[in-house]
């Protein structure tokens, strides 16, 4: 339902709930981050309920890293539960997800042949697996997500973030918005502007069938047809 990523210069699991917050409005059953610490570890934590449920669980279990990606859940696929709730992870892959993978069952299916089996009744979790199966043959992170891209039928915006990789998020959107947000040598994304709005107002929003590989350093776009594009970027007023 509400995404948000960051690719900051200091501890971002305050940065990534606040920024859910104001992304509460949108309604949600559940919520959860991830995080790469220094040391290139991937974890996450995720709760049930209201926003202040994962803060807690912030409070006795943080998570470090200048990374991460965050997600309020509106389930459309397996229940309101923590198993169920994003970010899903599969090893050194985690991702976040709006909208519904309309052929999960067929991809869930192929996985099952390679004895790659979910933990969790979600549409989302097919995500991870796919792409961590294609970083086990050998593809890079972007690589990876690419293939796994290509796959996918329905409507989506997704975030990937990857164990080893804390200058690295790749987004897609189809059919879900999703905006890219410039900082000062920091990078964000946000499913609304509003999201961002603490954090920057120069905006750049995807257009259906872009995906986006974010660097501090900026951030490259390539639209359906896998030609590299260039989209405007605009001071977007929200209020913070
Ligand atoms: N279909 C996904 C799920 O049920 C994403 C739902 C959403 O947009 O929050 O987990």
């Amino acid at each position: 339902c509400g995404i948000i990523g960051i690719l900051g210069n200091h501890e971002v699991s305050p940065q990534l709930v606040d920024a859910l917050k104001r992304l509460e409005y949108r309604g949600y059953d559940s919520a959860g981050v991830a995080t790469v610490d220094a040391t290139g570890q991937l974890s996450r934590r995720r709760a049930v309920g209201k926003l202040v449920n994962l803060s807690d669980l912030l409070v006795h279990r943080p998570l470090t890293g200048h990374a991460g990606i965050g997600h309020t859940r509106w389930a459309t696929h397996g229940g309101a539960t923590e198993v169920n709730a994003h970010p899903h992870q599969s090893g050194p892959v985690a991702v976040v997800h709006n909208g519904i993978i309309e052929n999960f069952r067929e991809l869930r299916a192929e996985l099952a042949d390679r004895g790659i089996m979910p933990e969790s009744q979600t549409d989302t979790e097919t995500v991870a697996l796919l792409t961590a199966h294609h970083l086990d043959q050998g593809l890079s992170p972007v690589e990876a997500a690419r293939a796994t891209l290509a796959r996918l039928q329905g409507a989506f915006a997704l975030a990937f973030l990857f164990q080893d990789q804390p200058d690295l998020l790749i987004a897609a959107r189809k059919g879900s918005p999703l905006a890219v947000g410039h900082g000062d040598k920091e990078m964000y994304l946000g499913s609304d502007a509003v999201a961002l709005a603490p954090f920057t107002d120069r905006i750049t929003y995807l257009e259906d069938g872009d995906h986006a590989v974010l660097t501090r350093a900026g951030v490259q776009i390539w639209d359906a047809e896998g030609h590299q594009v260039h989209r405007a970027t605009a001071r977007i007023d929200v209020g913070a």
